[in-house]
């Protein structure tokens, strides 16, 4: 199918479901409308968890071996469309092809690992210590579950959710992010092919995502809600998902420190500091997005680091030439923008970058910006761009004390030849993923997540699947007659 005819409806049971209103899909590069999908109403989005309970009984009494069995399928079914997937994730993203191929095997990853991890769903039995009777711990699906993921990795944030739900034995709706909703309806397609069940995985885009979310999870069946995105939404949805005791995943903003300490490989540093700000265009959240950078090796970082952004090649991401691809809509360009302006006027020194080009798309270079203060207010902003503000720290400062100056606490990186250095700064960071001498951590066997006010629970590893899980104690008494 030719992008520009792709109109997607809800996926509603076994129903494809059209709609009054439909939501124009843009692409970044250029601004033109490439797809649209159909905004569901409040009632199709409860409609949607209505089928996702009908299916859920079945579903969860399947054997794990057949939801395993399914996973998998879904793995090699993803990895046959990954070219196919890759130019659908840019066309709506705006990423280049490079990242977006990397995301379709990221993504893939999650329906692979979470396939092994669904025979391995454990319990317990013991003794109770006053020898009264047995402790049986078994483990069940929690239920009907709502799945809200953002632009920024379409394809991959869906697939760690869904992954680990339907591993447990949960249903789902999925609602992806109303500006890049085309991956998830195509995710949608991939697990029918794998042989899904009709009700299992729902896919709709309300026409009006708050009441339609509020909807959704003031319905009984609702029993989580696995949510990426914002911070600032994240505490909306808490606070209402709190009024019914849904159980909450969430993984929200980041505002990643980059240390590179005065006995670091540096050449190693510019290298990993260019791939943790760069890969999706700075669009990540655990994207660097402070520099701290020791005196004594800043002025080798800042002129490498400035190098490489300088050359990158900014173009439609479907270029196989293009190093850094469009933000993903004008407010999103002009944010970025302003957050540069506003550092320059205070005194940032820029070293690359920082103008915005004409035309039409939503670009912004890639963008050095030295001499930052520590007080600056840029470093309180998530930036989700391709700018890298440099602050330079001294042998009097504790660059932890710095680094951790923020109610984010998603990831970190830390440089340094000695590993016993490294680790102790990864023991003080306050986040939950911290990467030693690497600028890319992300790894579906590997737990993601937060601390602080960057989210609850953690994805991937042997964690993801517990986040729904319910646990069940049996009391028994195991004396004969
Ligand atoms: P966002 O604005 O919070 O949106 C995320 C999702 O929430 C979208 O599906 C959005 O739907 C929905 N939403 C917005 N307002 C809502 C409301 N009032 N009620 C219910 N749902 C609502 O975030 P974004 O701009 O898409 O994504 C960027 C953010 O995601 C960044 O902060 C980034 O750090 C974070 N993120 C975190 C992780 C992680 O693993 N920690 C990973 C990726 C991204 P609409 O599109 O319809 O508005």
């Amino acid at each position: 199918m030719r992008p520009k005819e792709i109109r997607r409806g809800s996926l509603i049971g076994r129903e494809e479901r059209g709609s009054e209103t439909w939501i124009d899909v843009s692409d970044p590069a250029t601004g033109e409308t490439v797809g649209a999908v159909a905004g569901a109403s409040v009632a199709d989005c409860v409609d949607a968890v209505e089928r996702a309970a009908e299916a859920c009984s079945e579903w969860a009494g399947s054997a794990p071996r057949v939801r395993a069995e399914l996973l998998r399928a879904a793995f090699e079914e993803m990895k046959a469309s990954k070219e196919e997937l890759a130019e659908l994730v840019v066309l709506e993203n705006g990423k280049t092809i490079a990242d977006a191929r990397g995301e379709i095997d990221y993504a893939a990853e999650f329906f692979r690992w979470f396939s092994e991890e669904a025979v391995r769903v454990s319990g317990v039995l013991r003794h109770a210590p006053a020898g009264d009777k047995r402790i049986l711990v078994t483990k069940q699906p929690i239920g009907v579950s709502l799945l809200i993921t953002p632009w920024n990795f379409p394809a991959a944030m869906a697939a760690r959710k869904i992954g680990p739900a339907l591993a447990a034995g949960c249903t789902a709706v999925l609602k992806p992010a109303s500006s890049t909703p085309l991956t998830a309806f195509a995710i949608g397609d991939i697990l029918r092919r794998a042989g899904l069940p009709a009700g299992v995985l729902n896919v709709v885009v309300p026409s009006s995502t708050g009441p339609a979310v509020q909807a959704m999870l003031e319905h009984s069946a609702v029993r989580a809600l696995s949510f990426t995105g914002s911070t600032e939404v994240g505490v909306t949805l808490l606070e209402r998902a709190a009024k019914r005791v849904v159980r909450c995943s969430m993984e929200l903003g980041g505002n990643a420190a980059f240390i590179v300490l005065d006995d670091a490989d540096v050449e190693a540093a510019i290298q990993g500091a260019f791939l943790a700000k760069m890969r999706n265009g700075g669009a990540s959240c655990i994207a660097a997005n402070r520099f701290y950078i020791h005196e004594a090796v800043r002025e080798e970082f800042v002129a490498g680091l400035a190098e490489l952004m300088r050359r990158c090649q900014m173009d439609s991401g479907l270029e196989e030439s293009t190093d850094l691809g469009p933000l993903v809509s004008a407010v999103e360009r002009d944010r970025v923008s302003a957050l540069v302006d506003g550092a320059v006027a205070r005194n940032a020194v820029l070293v690359a970058g920082g103008s915005r080009p004409d035309g039409p798309g939503f670009f912004y270079p890639a963008t050095v910006l030295d001499r930052v203060s520590p007080d600056d207010t840029i470093l309180e902003a998530e930036i989700f761009g391709p700018v890298a503000p440099i602050v330079t720290f001294g042998d009097k400062d504790d660059v932890t004390v710095l680094a951790n100056a923020t109610e984010s606490g998603l990831a970190s990186y830390v440089y340094s030849r000695d590993l016993g250095r490294a680790l102790h700064c990864a023991d003080r960071l306050e986040v939950g993923m911290v990467g030693i001498n690497r600028g890319f951590i992300s790894d579906p066997a590997a737990p993601f997540g937060g601390m602080k006010a960057s989210g609850l629970g953690r994805e991937g590893g042997h964690d993801g699947i517990e986040e729904f899980l319910e646990t069940k104690y049996v009391a028994v008494d195991w004396s004969a007659g």
